[in-house]
């Protein structure tokens, strides 16, 4: 099985917020919720400090507390990427994934089922990137098999160096940040 994942450039984000409008557009993520967002945050130390740019959304974790702590099942791992994925039809909308999920990736839908990034599934299985990937126009987002030693997201982590958001939630994101 793949493992699919994100690599993004924060040298190469400008931090235009295309990503965030495809997805809404893509998704048809409702007014007033978001499932990918830009960030920023003071990275390095005295005397090369820099301003770090970045698109961020669920991190489609190796260990997710917000699979494990769902009672319906709900939430689940996809067969094919080990995308992390939710059953509108079976969730509850009990927010116990809400409130496990250290990175505040998800949201309850007005619709009354817990929501986030899918990495746009529908568009990977048809052989096509997401769509935050897909119209970046600094082409700062990359998208593959993070086991894959030939895909060009595993050679990029081979040859930059690179950080994911709060290692210490051990949850093993696989959206990770090659540092400017
Ligand atoms: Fe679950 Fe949050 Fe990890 Fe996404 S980022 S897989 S919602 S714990
Ligand atoms: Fe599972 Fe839905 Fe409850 Fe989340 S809100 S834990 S997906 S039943």
């Amino acid at each position: 099985m793949a493992r699919l994942g994100m690599v993004i450039d924060t040298a190469k984000c400008v931090g235009c917020s295309d990503c965030v409008v495809a997805c809404k557009a893509e998704n048809g993520v409702p007014a007033g919720f978001f499932r990918d967002w830009l960030t920023e945050s003071l990275r390095g130390r005295f005397p090369t400090p820099h301003l770090e740019l970045r698109s961020e959304r669920c991190n489609h974790c190796d260990d997710p507390p917000c699979v494990t702590c769902c009672p319906t099942g709900a939430s689940h791992v996809h067969p094919w990427g080990g995308v992390i994925l939710v059953d509108h039809d079976a969730c509850v909308g009990c927010k116990a994934c809400i409130a496990s999920c250290p990175y505040n990736a998800r949201f309850l839908h007005p619709e009354g089922y817990a929501d986030k990034c899918t990495f746009c599934i529908h568009r990977v299985e048809k052989g096509q990137d997401p769509a935050c990937v897909s119209v970046c126009p600094t082409r700062c987002m990359y998208f593959g098999d993070l086991d894959d030693p030939e895909s060009e997201v595993s050679k990029l982590l081979a040859s930059r160096r690179s950080h994911v958001l709060l290692p210490e939630a051990g949850t093993g994101p696989r959206v990770i940040y090659l540092t400017a």
